[in-house]
Protein backbone atom coordinates (compact mmCIF):
# COMPACT_ATOMS: atom_id res chain seq x y z
CA UNK A 1 0.00 0.00 0.00
CA UNK A 2 1.43 3.72 -0.40
CA UNK A 3 2.14 5.43 2.53
CA UNK A 4 3.41 8.60 2.83
CA UNK A 5 4.63 10.99 5.57
CA UNK A 6 2.85 14.45 5.89
CA UNK A 7 3.21 17.05 8.76
CA UNK A 8 0.50 19.57 8.94
CA UNK A 9 -2.10 21.43 11.43
CA UNK A 10 -5.51 20.47 12.00
CA UNK A 11 -8.04 22.52 10.68
CA UNK A 12 -11.54 20.94 11.09
CA UNK A 13 -12.69 17.54 11.45
CA UNK A 14 -16.17 15.95 10.72
CA UNK A 15 -17.73 12.37 11.87
CA UNK A 16 -17.74 9.94 9.73
CA UNK A 17 -18.48 6.04 10.00
CA UNK A 18 -19.80 4.29 13.04
CA UNK A 19 -16.38 5.84 15.44
CA UNK A 20 -13.95 7.18 12.41
CA UNK A 21 -13.67 11.08 12.14
CA UNK A 22 -12.47 12.67 8.62
CA UNK A 23 -9.75 15.05 9.42
CA UNK A 24 -9.13 18.19 7.36
CA UNK A 25 -4.85 19.67 8.00
CA UNK A 26 -3.03 21.65 5.89
CA UNK A 27 0.12 19.86 5.22
CA UNK A 28 3.37 20.79 4.37
CA UNK A 29 4.19 18.53 1.70
CA UNK A 30 0.39 18.35 0.01
CA UNK A 31 -1.11 21.21 1.19
CA UNK A 32 -4.52 20.67 2.41
CA UNK A 33 -5.92 17.49 2.32
CA UNK A 34 -8.54 15.16 4.37
CA UNK A 35 -7.68 11.63 6.35
CA UNK A 36 -9.91 9.39 7.87
CA UNK A 37 -8.88 8.02 11.64
CA UNK A 38 -10.41 4.83 12.59
CA UNK A 39 -11.74 4.92 15.90
CA UNK A 40 -11.17 8.54 17.09
CA UNK A 41 -14.82 9.23 18.32
CA UNK A 42 -13.81 6.17 20.82
CA UNK A 43 -13.04 7.76 24.14
CA UNK A 44 -10.15 5.18 24.68
CA UNK A 45 -8.64 6.41 21.50
CA UNK A 46 -5.27 8.17 21.02
CA UNK A 47 -6.68 10.06 17.97
CA UNK A 48 -9.32 11.59 20.06
CA UNK A 49 -6.97 14.30 20.36
CA UNK A 50 -4.61 14.15 17.60
CA UNK A 51 -7.88 14.60 16.07
CA UNK A 52 -8.51 18.17 17.73
CA UNK A 53 -8.63 21.13 15.15
CA UNK A 54 -5.46 23.15 16.11
CA UNK A 55 -2.92 20.40 16.77
CA UNK A 56 0.28 19.85 14.33
CA UNK A 57 0.52 16.73 13.85
CA UNK A 58 3.18 14.15 11.89
CA UNK A 59 1.04 11.07 10.39
CA UNK A 60 1.43 8.01 7.96
CA UNK A 61 -1.19 8.52 5.24
CA UNK A 62 -2.02 5.21 3.27
CA UNK A 63 -4.40 4.92 0.57
CA UNK A 64 -7.34 2.94 0.78
CA UNK A 65 -9.88 2.15 -2.01
CA UNK A 66 -11.52 5.61 -1.78
CA UNK A 67 -9.98 7.39 0.94
CA UNK A 68 -6.85 8.37 2.70
CA UNK A 69 -6.14 6.35 6.40
CA UNK A 70 -4.23 8.03 9.12
CA UNK A 71 -1.78 5.69 10.77
CA UNK A 72 0.95 6.47 13.20
CA UNK A 73 0.31 9.99 13.86
CA UNK A 74 2.13 11.69 16.63
CA UNK A 75 1.18 14.96 18.08
CA UNK A 76 4.14 17.89 17.61
CA UNK A 77 2.19 20.40 19.81
CA UNK A 78 -1.38 20.54 20.84
CA UNK A 79 -0.48 24.54 21.74
CA UNK A 80 -1.27 24.78 25.37
CA UNK A 81 -0.68 28.16 25.99
CA UNK A 82 -3.79 28.70 23.49
CA UNK A 83 -5.60 26.29 25.25
CA UNK A 84 -5.06 26.94 28.06
CA UNK A 85 -7.04 30.36 27.84
CA UNK A 86 -10.97 30.11 26.72
CA UNK A 87 -10.96 33.06 24.69
CA UNK A 88 -7.65 32.73 22.67
CA UNK A 89 -8.67 28.60 22.07
CA UNK A 90 -12.28 30.08 20.69
CA UNK A 91 -9.97 32.58 18.26
CA UNK A 92 -7.86 29.57 17.03
CA UNK A 93 -10.26 27.68 16.27
CA UNK A 94 -11.91 30.08 13.90
CA UNK A 95 -8.80 30.88 12.26
CA UNK A 96 -8.11 26.89 11.90
CA UNK A 97 -12.16 27.11 9.93
CA UNK A 98 -11.31 30.25 7.94
CA UNK A 99 -8.86 28.66 6.90
CA UNK A 100 -9.86 25.74 5.41
CA UNK A 101 -12.70 27.86 3.79
CA UNK A 102 -10.25 29.96 1.91
CA UNK A 103 -7.73 27.40 0.48
CA UNK A 104 -8.17 24.74 -2.31
CA UNK A 105 -7.38 21.17 -1.72
CA UNK A 106 -4.48 19.72 -2.77
CA UNK A 107 -2.58 23.01 -3.19
CA UNK A 108 1.12 22.35 -2.16
CA UNK A 109 2.37 25.65 -0.23
CA UNK A 110 5.36 25.53 1.90
CA UNK A 111 5.26 29.30 1.54
CA UNK A 112 1.60 28.95 3.19
CA UNK A 113 2.44 26.26 5.39
CA UNK A 114 5.73 28.68 7.31
CA UNK A 115 2.89 31.18 6.79
CA UNK A 116 1.01 29.21 9.10
CA UNK A 117 3.17 28.30 11.84
CA UNK A 118 3.84 31.93 12.44
CA UNK A 119 0.40 32.44 12.24
CA UNK A 120 -0.40 30.04 15.23
CA UNK A 121 2.70 31.76 17.10
CA UNK A 122 1.62 35.42 17.20
CA UNK A 123 -2.31 33.85 18.23
CA UNK A 124 -0.13 32.69 21.01
CA UNK A 125 1.73 35.27 22.28
CA UNK A 126 -0.16 38.41 20.98
CA UNK A 127 -1.46 40.44 24.15
CA UNK A 128 -4.98 40.67 22.19
CA UNK A 129 -5.68 37.45 20.66
CA UNK A 130 -9.19 39.14 18.59
CA UNK A 131 -5.80 41.80 17.13
CA UNK A 132 -4.17 38.93 16.33
CA UNK A 133 -7.19 37.35 14.69
CA UNK A 134 -7.81 40.10 12.62
CA UNK A 135 -4.02 41.11 11.77
CA UNK A 136 -3.83 36.83 10.43
CA UNK A 137 -6.52 37.07 8.73
CA UNK A 138 -5.22 40.05 6.97
CA UNK A 139 -2.43 38.48 5.47
CA UNK A 140 -4.77 35.73 5.02
CA UNK A 141 -6.42 38.34 2.13
CA UNK A 142 -3.25 39.12 0.48
CA UNK A 143 -2.57 35.74 0.57
CA UNK A 144 -5.51 34.54 -1.36
CA UNK A 145 -5.16 37.57 -3.52
CA UNK A 146 -8.48 38.95 -2.12
CA UNK A 147 -6.96 42.25 0.01
CA UNK A 148 -9.92 44.63 0.38
CA UNK A 149 -9.27 48.32 0.30
CA UNK A 150 -10.05 49.49 3.78
CA UNK A 151 -9.49 53.23 4.09
CA UNK A 152 -8.76 54.24 0.25
CA UNK A 153 -11.47 54.19 -2.57
CA UNK A 154 -11.60 50.80 -4.53
CA UNK A 155 -12.41 52.79 -8.17
CA UNK A 156 -10.30 56.44 -7.77
CA UNK A 157 -7.58 55.44 -4.58
CA UNK A 158 -9.24 58.61 -2.56
CA UNK A 159 -8.29 58.51 1.00
CA UNK A 160 -11.26 57.73 3.04
CA UNK A 161 -11.16 59.72 6.81
CA UNK A 162 -14.58 60.07 7.87
CA UNK A 163 -16.80 58.17 10.70
CA UNK A 164 -18.45 55.89 7.79
CA UNK A 165 -17.18 54.53 5.37
CA UNK A 166 -19.14 52.81 2.59
CA UNK A 167 -17.84 49.33 2.44
CA UNK A 168 -18.56 46.13 0.65
CA UNK A 169 -15.87 43.21 0.22
CA UNK A 170 -17.76 41.98 -2.48
CA UNK A 171 -17.32 44.88 -4.65
CA UNK A 172 -13.22 45.18 -3.13
CA UNK A 173 -14.01 47.14 -0.14
CA UNK A 174 -14.37 51.23 0.76
CA UNK A 175 -16.18 53.34 -1.58
CA UNK A 176 -16.52 57.47 -1.71
CA UNK A 177 -19.53 58.96 -1.90
CA UNK A 178 -19.04 59.42 -5.55
CA UNK A 179 -18.31 55.78 -6.35
CA UNK A 180 -20.56 54.26 -4.06
CA UNK A 181 -23.19 53.69 -6.32
CA UNK A 182 -20.83 51.24 -8.33
CA UNK A 183 -21.17 48.58 -4.26
CA UNK A 184 -24.70 47.91 -4.26
CA UNK A 185 -24.09 45.53 -1.72
CA UNK A 186 -22.42 47.90 0.34
CA UNK A 187 -23.41 49.26 4.11
CA UNK A 188 -22.40 52.28 5.42
CA UNK A 189 -19.87 51.38 8.28
CA UNK A 190 -17.78 52.35 11.04
CA UNK A 191 -14.50 54.45 9.13
CA UNK A 192 -12.50 54.29 12.63
CA UNK A 193 -12.82 50.49 12.49
CA UNK A 194 -12.27 50.49 8.82
CA UNK A 195 -9.45 52.74 9.24
CA UNK A 196 -7.71 50.88 12.05
CA UNK A 197 -7.76 47.80 9.59
CA UNK A 198 -6.15 48.86 7.23
CA UNK A 199 -3.37 50.15 9.37
CA UNK A 200 -3.20 46.70 10.97
CA UNK A 201 -2.54 45.46 7.44
CA UNK A 202 0.71 47.23 7.59
CA UNK A 203 2.20 45.87 10.47
CA UNK A 204 4.44 43.61 10.66
CA UNK A 205 3.36 41.78 13.81
CA UNK A 206 0.08 42.41 15.88
CA UNK A 207 0.02 45.25 18.30
CA UNK A 208 -1.93 45.00 21.76
CA UNK A 209 -4.35 46.94 21.39
CA UNK A 210 -6.81 48.35 18.41
CA UNK A 211 -9.13 50.42 18.24
CA UNK A 212 -12.97 50.20 17.27
CA UNK A 213 -11.62 45.99 18.14
CA UNK A 214 -15.33 44.92 17.91
CA UNK A 215 -16.20 46.96 14.84
CA UNK A 216 -13.35 46.01 12.77
CA UNK A 217 -14.00 42.49 14.03
CA UNK A 218 -17.45 41.93 12.61
CA UNK A 219 -15.48 43.74 9.66
CA UNK A 220 -13.58 40.63 8.90
CA UNK A 221 -16.07 38.45 9.80
CA UNK A 222 -18.37 40.02 6.83
CA UNK A 223 -15.07 39.86 4.69
CA UNK A 224 -14.86 36.00 5.69
CA UNK A 225 -18.25 35.59 4.55
CA UNK A 226 -17.65 36.78 1.37
CA UNK A 227 -14.59 35.42 -0.03
CA UNK A 228 -15.96 31.73 1.74
CA UNK A 229 -18.98 32.11 0.48
CA UNK A 230 -20.60 30.72 3.83
CA UNK A 231 -20.81 31.78 7.57
CA UNK A 232 -17.32 30.67 9.32
CA UNK A 233 -19.57 29.32 12.39
CA UNK A 234 -16.81 28.75 14.89
CA UNK A 235 -16.20 32.34 14.60
CA UNK A 236 -20.11 33.44 14.78
CA UNK A 237 -19.72 31.01 17.93
CA UNK A 238 -17.04 33.15 19.30
CA UNK A 239 -18.45 36.84 18.46
CA UNK A 240 -21.49 35.86 20.23
CA UNK A 241 -19.38 34.15 23.36
CA UNK A 242 -16.87 37.00 23.99
CA UNK A 243 -17.86 40.17 22.59
ZN1 LIG B 1 -13.88 57.02 -5.36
Amino acid sequence: MDSVQLTGLVLVRRDTGESDRAVTLFTKEEGKVTVTMKGARKPSSRLVAASEPLTLLRLSATKGRARRFASQTQISTSYPKIRADYVRLLVGISLCEAIDSLTPSHMPDEDFYEFLEQAIGHLESSADPWVGFMWIALRLFELCGQAPSFATCHTCGKLLNTTQIWFSPHSGGAFCPDHQNLAPQGILSNGFALIGLAALAKKDSPPPHLKERNSAIHMIDLCLREFSEKEIKSLSYAINQTL
